[in-house]
């Protein structure tokens, strides 16, 4: 406990930890929840609803004489323990039921609470249509993560008590009501119609979840054939294997839940390998193809999953529901997962859209991690959330490759490195908070992916998921702590990863490697130094080098091969199975334990090596600077076939700049047969800022790969050149079937005329992202976003500003409208005191509109701003929100604008001076070095 302290105080990088956050701990239980029902008649148009919640509850022991639940802002009618009305005491928080008989062990009591509910801020939400939003559909929809289920119904809601549930609700016609579990009846009742579905299996209040609208059904099926069925099976340790699956009971076998409770019960797949799971997408009527589309791979991932995890989809069937003002990404009820209605994709948002494909992998992974392995407390969420995350991984492998998983996965460590880097750093599991929502970040969901590939790692491919099944099929329908998982790695493998949770899990940070690299030729010693440069602690990890040979004779060829066979056999993952065309290298592997400070390796090899690839692999979760000399940077650029470590290459290529690290990297933009890597060439290259880097990307805008396309268009944003001008002014004209490369194009339009060298065209570019807001309407906004985004660089004008401004009037479509909110913050910095006054006022009247995208963008406009004046409204925001997240941010914003608009200002005056001569200095040697080209031509 004291570690956590230490870690967040002791560092350079801010605390996790706001004032008022406290130690959280999961509370005393009077008994097990056993069953929860709710009996609910929903009056949609008054936006309140009215009913009973019933919970049966076995006492853990006797004399207990008051119970209390959670019941948020209800209105709660009477309270009955086993049909007898009770007195109860109601905070307005808490409600306090006092039992006129002390409780007996064992012996079952069932308290019915009729209570009602008008015009609830949170947990259900009613959606409908608006004077300014005239075509919003009627929807009613729950989000009970983390403790929110409270604002809906009583209960005991921590993620620790499990129970089965079941929801009987009436609607009107011709509304639809989805929930948990199995519909046991829709039945007619006049006007309306009352649903009844059951959950037969046990889980945490907060994945109770209820959906309501006029949606159009989409019907898919799973269905479970087990292992015969499917000869790709028999490559993988299938989980019938399992000699223990066998011998447990089905949970088809028992009769009903009441006379056997299904708690224990664990699914054989031979007992009924042929079983049918519904899979139903449902959304807005009209949005059927797009539905298929984004989400019609559910079935073959839940096979892959089934496989993967060595347990068959657990629930009866697979329901994912695409709602109106959703206020997450997604989120996995059991068997009921909702989703915005953001993430379905037409046509031409399919062809370079994979975060749709992302999400709906995430949210079922949670099926098994989360739902059916439900976390015991908030504090060790990184066991369903870094799954989940990781799950995407293993999906893009699956469905996309080695190289597009890897890419993927450097860019969840990027996310994460990010937050640490600029928001704070914290251990993964840590029960000091103010609200669970906290914990809710990019460690929790990157970091912890990129933890459970380490795990992959370190045991090998047939151990890791060994592992994996072992954790499923031990803790099923039961609550599990971190602790849990090492214990299951344990059984299944005999590993301890003790020391790697200790490094990644229970302590916040990572390595930051500088890695320097020279041959001796005399002594035909290669040497590596290695240096963690983290100021925090040090990690000890046996990390594999590789040296990297392109041009071999075949006789030296099996020489090293030999060499690569007697040394210790990797547990690692194999390599990306695609390298570059233009060679094929081979690699020579020595595996060393890094743990000081600063240690140099040296290896004997017989010839010198092309390249140095160091941690093979990439697997573990890190920061790497390469310090090697030119020749082997350019190689490795060339010939790893780790497109990660091309990646760091091409970035120590871009850092020594100069006209041969742009040529080679100019030459991987081209020919570097991993789209991934083409991105991040493009990238490096506007780095570098030399005007044949310009010059080099624009060829780029004509790659085949739209995320190439869309890479270059926004490298080119910095190339502040009339070449990058007239290419994104062509490519905006043209178009591109890509709505994010068209957006990038406009964006970075916009930042272009900010050059004195452009500043002429601003006029020009007002106009044409003008005519772009006006004309470019279309799927979720998206270049419409992008224009709005270029117009918030041109930060001094007034007409730019005007636009933005009255895009952020009521009836803009939302995702337009917010990113307008957004952009005032951004186009603030230039503006007139007066005109900031203006944005101010707006933000001001913008901060009282309640709904949580807007107060996010709000957030985000003021974080951006240099006035104090923003900080009282920040204040308010913070002090008045419902919502911990927007709370948070809000807070930590304060002190941002307080370094935008106090002493930093001054400071920031010199670096813009600096990046001023820097790039004029950078000019010079881009024209002595095209004048030293042309001399040797
Ligand atoms: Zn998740």
């Amino acid at each position: 406990m004291l570690q956590y302290e230490l870690d967040g105080g002791n560092n350079k990088h801010r605390a996790f930890q706001l004032p008022g956050s406290r130690p959280h701990y999961s509370p005393d239980r009077p008994g097990q929840v056993e069953h929860i029902c709710l009996d609910l008649v929903l009056d949609i148009p008054k936006k309140s609803y009215h009913g009973t919640c019933t919970i049966q509850l076995v006492p853990v022991r006797s004399g207990i004489a008051n119970l209390t639940l959670d019941a948020v802002s209800l209105d709660i009618q009477s309270v009955q323990v086993d049909g007898t009305s009770v007195g109860f005491d109601y905070d307005g928080e808490q409600v306090q039921i006092q039992l006129q008989k002390s409780t007996e062990v064992g012996k079952k009591i069932e308290i019915a609470i009729a209570y009602s509910n008008q015009n609830p801020q949170r947990g259900i939400y009613f959606i409908s249509p608006e004077t300014h939003y005239p075509n919003k559909p009627v929807q009613v929809w729950t989000q009970g993560e983390d403790e929110d289920s409270r604002y809906w119904f009583p209960c005991f809601d921590y993620p620790g008590q499990l129970a089965t549930s079941e929801i009987r609700v009436q609607v009107p016609k011709p509304f639809v009501a989805i929930s948990n579990g199995e519909l046991l009846y829709a039945k007619d009742a006049g006007d309306d119609t009352i649903y009844h579905w059951k959950q037969q299996q046990v889980h945490p209040t907060y994945l109770m979840t209820l959906a309501v609208g006029d949606f159009a059904q989409i019907q898919d099926t799973w269905q479970d054939v087990g292992q015969d069925a499917q000869p790709t099976r028999d490559a993988q340790p299938t989980r019938d294997a399992q000699p223990t699956r066998d011998a447990q009971p089905t949970r088809d076998a028992q009769p009903t839940r009441d006379a056997q409770p299904t708690r224990d019960a664990q699914p054989t797949r031979d007992a009924q390998p042929r079983r049918i799971v519904p899979v139903t997408y449902y959304v807005e009527k009209g949005r059927e193809e797009d539905a298929r589309r984004s989400m019609g791979k559910t079935p073959r991932m839940i096979e892959f999953f089934s496989q993967k995890y060595g347990y068959p989809y657990p629930f009866p069937k697979y329901a994912q529901v695409c709602v109106d003002d959703f206020i997450f990404g997604g989120m996995e009820n059991t068997s009921t997962t909702l989703l915005t209605d953001r993430c379905l994709l037409d046509q031409r948002a399919a062809l370079d859209n994979r975060i749709t494909e992302n999400l709906v992998a995430h949210e079922l992974a949670h099926q098994w991690f989360g739902d059916l392995v439900v976390i015991k407390h908030w504090s060790h969420a990184w066991i369903k959330e870094g799954m989940a995350s990781y799950s995407e991984v293993i999906w893009t492998e699956q469905e996309y490759g080695a190289d597009d998983a890897a890419y993927y996965r450097l860019s969840e460590a990027r996310s994460y490195f990010s937050e640490d880097s600029s928001r704070y750093r914290r251990p993964l599991v840590t029960h000091i908070y103010r609200e669970p929502i906290e914990l809710y970040d990019r460690h929790l969901y990157e970091k912890g992916a990129c933890v459970y590939h380490m795990m992959r790692a370190e045991l090998g491919e047939e151990l890791f998921w060994r592992a994996i099944h072992t954790f499923v099929q031990d803790n099923a329908h039961k609550t599990v702590e971190t602790v849990d998982l090492l214990r299951a790695i344990e059984k299944a493998t005999g590993r301890n990863l003790l020391f790697l949770f200790d490094q990644y899990v229970y302590r916040g940070g990572h390595p930051e490697y500088k890695v320097a690299y020279s041959w001796d030729a005399d002594s035909k010693l290669a040497k590596v130094t290695v240096t963690q440069s983290q100021d925090e602690d040090l990690f000890d990890l046996k990390l594999p080098i590789a040296f990297g040979y392109t041009q071999q004779s075949a006789a030296e060829e099996q020489r090293s091969r030999g060499a690569e066979a007697s040394a210790e056999p990797s547990p690692l993952p194999p390599c990306p199975p695609a390298p570059p065309p233009s060679s094929v290298p081979s690699l020579k592997t020595f595996t060393v334990r890094v743990h000081e400070r600063e240690q140099s390796f040296y290896f004997p090899l017989e010839e010198k090596p092309q390249f140095v690839s160091f941690e093979v692999g990439n697997h573990y979760l890190k920061t790497v600077t390469l310090e090697y000399p030119l020749p082997e940077l350019k190689a490795q650029l060339q010939c790893d076939p780790d497109p990660v470590s091309r990646i760091y290459a091409a970035e120590a290529l871009a850092k020594k700049g100069g006209l041969e690290a742009v040529k080679a990297l100019a030459d991987a933009l081209q020919n570097d047969p991993f789209w991934g890597v083409r991105v991040e060439v493009a990238k490096q290259l506007a780095e570098v800022k030399l005007d044949f880097a310009g010059s080099a990307l624009v060829v780029g805008l004509n790659d085949e790969s739209a995320y190439v396309r869309r890479a270059v268009a926004e490298a080119l944003g910095d190339i502040k050149t009339p070449e990058s001008y007239d290419a994104l002014k062509q490519l905006v004209e043209k178009g591109d079937p890509s709505y994010y490369v068209e957006a990038a194009a406009v964006r970075s339009l916009g930042g272009l005329v900010t050059s004195a060298t452009l500043k002429t065209m601003e006029e020009d570019v007002i106009d044409l992202l003008t005519d772009v807001l006006k004309q470019r309407a279309g799927w979720n906004e998206v270049v419409r976003i992008g224009a709005l985004a270029g117009l918030s660089q041109i930060k001094t004008s007034p007409v730019a500003l005007n636009l933005v401004v009255q895009t952020t009037s009521p009836g803009i479509p939302q995702a337009l409208r917010l990113a307008a909110i957004r952009a005032l913050g951004t186009i603030s910095t230039g503006q007139t005191p007066n005109n900031v006054e203006l944005i101010l006022q707006q933000l001001q009247d913008l901060s009282k509109e309640t709904f949580f995208l807007t107060q996010v963008a709000v957030v985000v406009a003021l974080g951006q701003m240099e006035t104090p004046k923003a900080i009282p409204i920040l204040r308010s925001l913070a002090d008045q929100t419902h919502d911990g997240r927007v709370r948070r941010i809000a807070e930590e914003a304060i002190p941002k604008v307080q370094q935008n608009s106090g002493s930093d200002l001054a400071v920031k005056q010199l670096r813009e001076e600096f990046d001023q001569l820097k790039k004029e200095n950078q000019e010079l040697k881009s024209r002595l070095e095209n004048l030293e080209a042309k001399s040797k031509q």
